[in-house]
């Protein structure tokens, strides 16, 4: 709830006392003619516009914005001045994590405030229902039956609940939140009014417009972009150009109601097709050309969050608009070229470590949140939920039929109490991620459940029934597996991650030789029943 809400609120109620009999005001201890009280305004405070920019695949070193406690390599590689500019006027999150390090898991845990543990939405829709039929010495796992199908045309999501409180909704880009067919692929049917360009797939054909945004091999065009097809432009600025038109025109009508933009690039997954106009910059730097390609990739998109903050700015509504920068998984490290490297973090997409799950987060939130300040508290996209709702003023969460896994993150924007989240934060994605070749030993993908409280993360291994501890604080690395030598932090994590798959109903893998469920997380074997 913003301030002026909340300082608005009593005024409010006092004048509707008025209008059923004095008493009510005298019970407040308010004289009878309350200054000003027959100028306040009769509607409420105008709320905020909101808008969450998610890129796809954006590793947390993809960027300008130092994320670490030093400029990096990757920082001075990267060109990002819109990003940079954002982080001047809002808050970085330097420990920000996705729920599930492949796509669509995060972003229903994003619409949704729930766990992929939760949904029982685990794995990129798409991916194989079941390996059942794979080659034991490839997966020695049997992935459990997860809810391929993804997100239901009956969800309580976000924007369902903005639109019931009088917001618009638009989801431009792309969504992935249910499989073919599935009532939850359109994006209409999950609360958004409007939906441009958002279908069941996970990423586009081509970037280009000559391609007709389409694989040479034919199938998976993204949709309801002719016109910027026949003039030729790059996927990431056609739809750019779509929010801003939807922009201008919630602006020109005169309902003046306030906006919510899913704004969701395809950018920066593969196909790493760079964009011809921003090129150059990359050229002769001894880079490879997935890296050039995709650093070309990374600007374009950059550049279109400087474009809609240009728009907002010339529409005199900047003031009014909070904006989330987030993306949802680890950047792209093992195919493709590969296009971007994540140091310091270990591995990347598809991975238990750091590389996999931390991303960028930058928010927005003008009037509340200080502007250049950074915020190093472990956060997960699950928060986003309650945190929206909480900024659009939205305090309705006695009435949720579902379980909140987020945290309301207002306290750290608005650095005026202590945020305590109670408890740790979790990860459950009991998957293989691309073929055997994509993850060697060593890269931590495999099925797996995590937990992080503090500066420690314990990562709990399926195929081995093993656990690894690391301080991030002095090994963002995780190079030093800690479990051994501190076996009582060790077990108390396990324990706390048993106990919460327990409670989310989280599905664990099963053996395929013994044909039963892999034990839960635990230290020793004998730790398991405790
Ligand atoms: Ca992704």
């Amino acid at each position: 709830m913003s301030r002026n809400h909340d300082h608005n609120l009593p005024r409010r109620d006092f004048l509707k006392s008025l209008s059923f009999g004095a008493a009510g005001a005298f019970t407040l201890g308010l004289p009878r003619s309350l200054p000003g009280a027959q100028n306040a305004p009769a509607t409420a405070p105008k709320r905020p516009n909101i808008i969450i920019f998610l890129a796809d695949d954006m590793g947390w070193q993809d960027t300008s914005v130092p994320f670490h406690s030093h400029r990096t390599p990757n920082n001075d590689w990267f060109h990002t001045p819109h990003m940079d500019r954002l982080a001047r006027q809002g808050i970085k999150f330097t420990d920000a994590y996705a729920a599930c390090p492949v796509c669509s898991p995060t972003r229903i845990s994003l619409l949704t405030g729930q766990s992929p543990a939760r949904t029982r939405i685990t794995d990129w829709i798409g991916a194989p229902a079941s390996n059942a039929q794979a080659k034991p010495e490839n997966e020695k796992l049997i992935i459990p039956p997860w809810n391929a199908a993804g997100l239901q045309h009956d969800a309580q999501t976000l924007p369902r609940i903005l639109k019931a409180n009088g917001y618009k909704t638009w989801h431009v880009g792309k969504a992935h939140f249910a499989a073919k067919g599935a009532s939850g692929a359109d994006p209409r049917n999950l609360g958004f009014d409007v939906n441009v360009a958002g279908t069941h797939l996970g990423h586009p054909g081509s970037y280009y417009a000559a391609a007709g945004y389409k694989a040479r091999n034919g199938g998976n065009p993204v949709p309801d972009l002719e016109e910027f097809q026949k003039a030729g432009v790059y996927l990431t600025d056609a739809l750019t150009i779509a929010a801003n038109r939807l922009i201008d025109a919630a602006i020109d009508h005169p309902d003046a109601q306030p906006f919510f933009l899913h704004m969701a690039h395809y950018a920066v997954h593969a196909p790493i097709e760079g964009d011809p106009n921003r090129l150059a910059r990359y050229r002769d730097r001894g880079m490879s050309n997935a890296q050039i390609q995709y650093a070309s990739m990374i600007e374009s998109m950059d550049a279109s969050l400087g474009s809609i903050m240009d728009k907002l700015q010339q529409r005199g509504i900047a003031d009014n608009t909070i904006i989330l920068f987030f993306s949802d998984n680890g950047g792209l490290v093992s195919h493709s070229g590969p296009p971007t490297i994540n140091a310091p973090l270990r591995a990347g997409k598809g991975s238990a470590y750091e590389g996999g799950t931390r991303v960028p987060l930058i928010v927005k939130q003008p009037g509340i949140a200080k502007p250049g300040s950074v915020c190093c508290e472990p956060v997960i996209s699950d928060d986003i939920f309650p945190t929206v709702l909480s900024m659009a003023g939205i305090d309705n969460r006695d009435r949720f039929t579902q379980r909140i896994d987020g945290r309301d993150l207002s306290p750290l924007l608005q650095q005026t109490r202590t945020f305590a989240r109670d408890g740790p934060i979790h990860w459950h994605f009991p998957h293989y991620w691309g073929s055997p070749t994509l993850r060697p030993k060593g890269s931590g993908v495999a099925p797996y459940s995590a937990i992080r409280r503090g500066p420690w993360k314990l990562i709990h291994f399926y195929e081995e029934a093993r656990a690894e501890l690391y301080d991030l604080e002095h090994d963002i690395g995780e190079q030093k597996d800690l479990a051994a030598a501190e076996p009582a932090i060790a077990r108390r994590l396990a324990d706390d991650l048993r106990a919460w798959l327990l409670a989310a109903g989280a599905q664990l893998p099963v053996d395929r030789l013994t044909q039963q469920p892999v034990p839960p997380p635990a230290v020793l074997p004998s730790d398991r029943k405790a």
